[in-house]
Formats: C-alpha cells, sequence, structure tokens
C-alpha cells in the first residue's frame, strides 16, 4: 500500500494547550480549529484539547463538524453567518457569532430571545486598521450600545495585522482597542492570536485565541518553536519505492532541472503536490531520514519526489519525515517561500491522518 501518513501526536497538543494555560493564566482558551485544525484534522485535535474553554472556527458548516462529534464547548463563529438562514441552526447548536456587519446585527437582533436565553455571547469585531472585517472606531460604540440594550452580552475582539513583526499599526490597532474597550466599559474583550499571546502579555484580557502554537509550529519568521517551547504536533511521512544508481551528467525529473556533478543514489519517496507537498521551492529543501537532513533534487511530481541518498544508508520501504519533528514545517515553509500555516492547511485528504508520533 502507498505510505503516506500524517501522524497526529495528541500529547503534543496537550503541551501546546498547557503552554497556552502557562502563558495566559488569567484568560479562557478559544482553540482555534478552523480548516480542519489547520490541516490536522479536528477528528484527531479534539479530544487532546478537551483542557480548552471554547473553540473557534470559521464557518457554520465546521461548527457542525464539532457538535457531530459530540463537543459542547461553546464554539465562536469568527466570521459570524453569511445569511439570516444560518441564524436557526446557530441557536439549535449554541454557537456564538461574531458580528462584523450591520445586516448580521439586525439578523441577530431578529433572534435575540432565542440567543438570549442560551446566554451566548456575541463578538463585536472591531476595523482598528487591518481592513479586513470589522466595524470602525466611530461606527462600534454605537453598535456595541445598541446591542446591550437589545440585552446581549458583547466580547469586543479584533484581529492584529503584524503581531509577528514590529511594525508601527500595532500601536494603532493597541490605542483603538482600549479607546472601544474603555468607552464600553463594562465589556469583555479580545484580541490575541498566537504572535499576540507572545508578545503582549498586557492584552490577554477576557479571552486569547492561540491558532498555530497548539500545532507546534512558530508565528514568528524569527523565533523556531523549540525557542517558543512548542512541540510540533503533525509528522507527516512517506517511504521510499524505488532506488536508481546514476552517472555524472544524468538528469532527474520533470524538466531534467537536476544533473548529477557526479555518480550518485538517488530515491524516490512516495510524496508529491497530489498530497500536498509543496512543488515550488525557491532554496535547497530537505526531508529528514533517521535525524539526517536529506537533499530533495529536481522537481516534485504530483505523487513522487526524488532526494539524493548517496551519503546515507537507505533502503525501499525506508521511512522518510516530509516535515515534522526532525525537519520543521516553519523550514520546509522556509524553503518555499511559504508558511507553516499555508503547508498545514492546503496538505490533502490524501495522505491517512492517525495518532500517534
Ligand atoms: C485564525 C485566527 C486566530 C489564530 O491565529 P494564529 O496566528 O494561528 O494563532 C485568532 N483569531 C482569529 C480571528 C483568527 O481568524
Amino acid at each position: 500500500m502507498r505510505q503516506a501518513t500524517v501522524y497526529i501526536d495528541s500529547e503534543a497538543l496537550q503541551y501546546n494547550l498547557n503552554r497556552v494555560k502557562q502563558l495566559t493564566s488569567h484568560s479562557k482558551i478559544v482553540s482555534m480549529v478552523k480548516a480542519n485544525a489547520y490541516g490536522h484534522g479536528v477528528k484527531h485535535c479534539l479530544a487532546a484539547l478537551e483542557a480548552t474553554d471554547a473553540f473557534g472556527v470559521a464557518c457554520l458548516e465546521e461548527a457542525l463538524e464539532i457538535r457531530q462529534l459530540g463537543y459542547t464547548q461553546p464554539i465562536t463563529l469568527i466570521e459570524g453567518v453569511f445569511a439570516e438562514n444560518e441564524m436557526q441552526q446557530v441557536i439549535e447548536q449554541k454557537l456564538e457569532c461574531i458580528v462584523h456587519h450591520n445586516q448580521q446585527v439586525e439578523w441577530l437582533i431578529q433572534h435575540k430571545a432565542a440567543y438570549n436565553a442560551l446566554d451566548l455571547k456575541v463578538w463585536v469585531k472591531l476595523n482598528s486598521g487591518m481592513n479586513r472585517l470589522g466595524f470602525k472606531v466611530d461606527e462600534i460604540i454605537d453598535v456595541i450600545q445598541r446591542l446591550k440594550a437589545e440585552g446581549f452580552t458583547c466580547v469586543l475582539t479584533m484581529h492584529f495585522a503584524n503581531a509577528d513583526a514590529e511594525h508601527p499599526l500595532n500601536e494603532q490597532q493597541k490605542n483603538q482597542f482600549l479607546e472601544v474597550k474603555q468607552a464600553c466599559d463594562p465589556i469583555l474583550a479580545s484580541c490575541c492570536n498566537s504572535a499576540a499571546i507572545y508578545k503582549y502579555p498586557e492584552l490577554h484580557f477576557d479571552y486569547v485565541r492561540p491558532g498555530i502554537m497548539l500545532y507546534g509550529a512558530s508565528p514568528f519568521s524569527d523565533k523556531n518553536v523549540c525557542e517558543l517551547d512548542l512541540k510540533p504536533v503533525m509528522s507527516f511521512t512517506a517511504e521510499i519505492i524505488a532506488l536508481n544508481q546514476i552517472q555524472q551528467g544524468e538528469y532527474v525529473g520533470y524538466g531534467s532541472t537536476f544533473t548529477a556533478l557526479s555518480p550518485l543514489t538517488i530515491a524516490i519517496v512516495s510524496i508529491g503536490y497530489g498530497d500536498g507537498y509543496p512543488r515550488a521551492y525557491v532554496k535547497q529543501n530537505f526531508v529528514a531520514i533517521d535525524q539526517q537532513m536529506v537533499p530533495v533534487v529536481g522537481r516534485v511530481s504530483m505523487d513522487m519526489i526524488a532526494i539524493d541518498v548517496t551519503h546515507i544508508h537507505a533502503e525501499i520501504g525506508t521511512k522518510v519525515e516530509l516535515w515534522g519533528k526532525q525537519r520543521l514545517v516553519d523550514e520546509v515553509a522556509h524553503a518555499n517561500g511559504t508558511i507553516g500555516y499555508e503547508l498545514l492547511c492546503r496538505l490533502t485528504q490524501r495522505p491517512t491522518r492517525r495518532l500517534g508520533n
């Protein structure tokens, strides 16, 4: 059988959740499990996240999957509902909505009796300069006052555009958030994703919303997971299915982009972009075999890659780590001009997901 397996280490996931708890002891934790738990598979992750206070997802369908698996924790829809007809299920399934535009406010008010009877909170989104979702400062105070008057309990929320870096916008976003928070006092508040959890301990407030750190990848380009004391949750593996001895001057793969400068042993590994392994590397990329870094050579195909095993022991069936505890997903991302988040989320359904490490 073709071996392409994603192992999910639930102890690592628990470890990382504990790290969030250590860093944010006074806040409730909304574990972000959107996009199928950042590609890890909600089914395999939710049990390990049992100690979380709540979950965060991008849409109703993702929330329903969590409910169908039997989890009863609060769930926040971070983009709210997309149409009024979703409100019925929001109430039946006890989901909390974000509101980021006026129509969502109207839809919510029409269902206020049922919503408030369930003690659900409304998350009101501030657009403090990212210009993606939310109300601007001069609108949001009225929105919150209106919602409060209608009997809703509100959580003021926003998202940093540069929590992972130094940028002048950070100060503006922070100041606008604090300004609205003060004007709407008393109000619950939440503005920290993983990077902000590390960077702004003074802004943890009532709820923090960790995503990438739970999965043991880094939100920062200049800090790796060891420095952040996090453990990689996913190990993405495949096996060697062929070995070729090639001579100096021979080529490997599509486009014949790789030429051997000396005789080499090339192993073919059963993984490719059809599984979600990235094709467009901009720098030399590596896989790991028994703690050793082994270069990828030539182009990535849909189902296969070639690696240079001239200097290591390798045979048919040898296990190869594409990313995981030896070769970090952030390093693979860096070699491909992207971020760990993207590689994790865009894994396809082809690799089997299993608990283990
Ligand atoms: C995805 C998301 C998060 C989590 O971000 P990380 O960088 O993965 O920690 C937090 N808040 C919102 C609104 C999000 O969409």
